[in-house]
């Protein structure tokens, strides 16, 4: 960027609202795919009407903007790859309206997910989407990546919880779109053509998102077998009745195997996979969930089932997934990191699968996830300082991909596409489904100026 537009952004933005020195930068151009590239500058824009006289003044001048909540993404779509103006939202924190007669809040881009849950925990309301990540990640970064969690499987993504939204498109236009009412038919569906989009298409700057009314209470339950395809079996039986857990979450044995290494976990010794299974509700809903997904749980290959309703006994069951992530963190070097999803009942083929391409390549596969979704976290471990391991690495990824789609399975859950996986989209989406998102991507962004070079793969010349 030259020293004019600098001092054009610097006005635009306010005094302190600019970041240009390049140590200051620096920062701005990570997220958690620990790519890297520095932006020339970072604005702090504190209103809607700066963020669209930024983008307007951006547009005119072809300067690349990457829109960014809390950069905690792990698909490197944050990463300003062309340069340009990093777009921050973390001043964008305020909460502006709470309305519980209609169960909705109306946010600002740079609200935590747990500002959320906390301002709506005092009306005895939540908002579904609920990423590990909560406490650190934007609901713009929810909602630019349809981010979910465990939760999803009961109450679905951002997708399902966002009644509106008002935005900046990259031409620099104004609008709002969605409804503040929870049924609504005007017009093509905008808000969630925007949701998921990567900051690719629109800016946003205000949110408003739907409540549910908090349960009363939960039920959690660890169920525990000697292999793969009885837990896989577990999963369907689960989910083919009538109470639907909140969570089900899946993992596999090489992550107990790293789980009994890294914590004082009680598993029994045959353990070959694990269900954490999560049901919420009034007392007596709860209780007779518990014992259906007992009963739908139960086959040949149970080694141990318990529940729990108190708090400390539900925290200790909870312990068993949470031990994963520091033991998946000290077990190698680096893991390459996939969020897959499957239909439930390809479930077994795919941990199978999965299981093949381990051995056949050789490299070790931790598999764990929302079982209930469908959807695994398929985590690849490796050295990168070993260039043979790395280049198998890769070339099992491929068959994973392959795999997955031969399930009729899509290649990201959560996570998104950003840089990681763009260039494998193409395998999943048809030419012609391709061309019409280029085609909207015009529409939007004519210059091509909002998060550059993300999620669509470059059309061939
Ligand atoms: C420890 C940890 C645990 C995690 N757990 C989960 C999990 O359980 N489930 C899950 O889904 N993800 C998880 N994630 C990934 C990540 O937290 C989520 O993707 C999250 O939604 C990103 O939010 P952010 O504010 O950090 O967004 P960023 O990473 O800053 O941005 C993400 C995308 O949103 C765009 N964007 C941001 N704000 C806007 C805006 N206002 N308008 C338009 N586009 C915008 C960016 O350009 C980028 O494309 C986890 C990450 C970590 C580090």
């Amino acid at each position: 960027m030259t020293p004019a537009q600098l001092q054009a952004l610097a006005a635009i933005t306010g005094p302190g609202n600019l970041l240009c020195d390049r140590a200051d930068c620096w920062p701005y151009g990570y997220d958690n795919s620990r790519r890297h590239q520095a932006p020339a500058a970072v604005a702090f824009p504190r209103d809607h009407e700066t963020v669209l006289r930024i983008v307007q003044f951006c547009n005119r001048e072809a300067v690349p903007i990457t829109p960014r909540g809390r950069g905690t993404g792990t698909t490197g779509a944050t990463v300003p790859t062309r340069g340009g103006l990093v777009l921050s939202t973390e001043r964008m924190d305020r909460i502006l309206a709470i309305d519980p007669a209609n169960r909705t809040i109306t946010v600002e881009p740079g609200v935590t997910n747990q500002a959320v849950q906390d301002r709506a925990g005092g009306h005895g309301l939540f908002w579904p989407p609920d990423p590990t990540s909560a406490a650190f990640c934007t609901i713009g970064g929810n909602l630019a990546y349809n981010s979910a969690g465990p939760r999803a499987v009961k109450y679905g993504t951002p997708r399902e919880n966002t009644l509106g939204l008002r935005a900046v498109s990259g031409a620099g236009e104004d609008f709002r779109c969605g409804v503040h009412t929870t049924k609504g038919v005007v017009g093509y569906d905008l808000t969630r053509l925007l949701i998921g989009s990567e900051g690719t298409l629109a800016i946003i700057t205000e949110a408003t998102l739907k409540l549910l009314p908090r349960p009363a209470t939960k039920g959690t339950m660890r169920a525990v077998y000697r292999d793969i395809g009885s837990a896989a079996r577990a999963i369907a039986g689960i989910m083919g009745q009538p109470q639907v857990p909140c969570a089900l979450e899946f993992i596999d044995a090489q992550a107990i195997a790293m789980i009994r290494h890294h914590s004082r976990a009680d598993l029994p010794r045959q353990a070959g996979a694990l269900l954490l299974i999560e049901a919420d509700g009034s007392p007596a809903t709860v209780e007779e969930a518990i014992a259906a997904i007992h009963a739908a749980a139960r086959n040949d290959g149970l080694l141990d089932f318990r529940s729990a309703t108190n708090r400390e006994e539900i925290k200790a069951l909870w312990d068993t997934r949470k031990a994963l992530s520091p033991a998946l963190r000290t077990v190698a070097p680096k893991k390459i990191n996939e969020d897959v999803v499957v239909p439930v009942s390809r479930l077994p083929d795919l941990i199978m699968g999965l299981e093949a391409l381990a051995r056949r390549f050789a490299i070790t596969i931790v598999n764990f996830g929302h079982a209930g979704n469908g959807n695994i976290h398929v985590n690849l471990l490796v050295d990168p300082d070993d260039g043979d391991q790395m280049a198998r690495a890769h070339a099992c990824l491929d068959q994973v991909f392959g795999l997955v789609l031969s399930l009729n399975g899509t290649l990201s859950g959560e996570h998104g596409v950003g840089l990681e996986k763009r260039d494998f989209i193409a395998r999943e989406i048809g030419a012609e489904a391709l061309g019409l998102m280029r085609r909207i991507k015009d529409q939007f962004d004519p210059r091509h100026i909002l998060n550059p070079g993300k999620m669509l793969p470059p059309a061939s010349p």
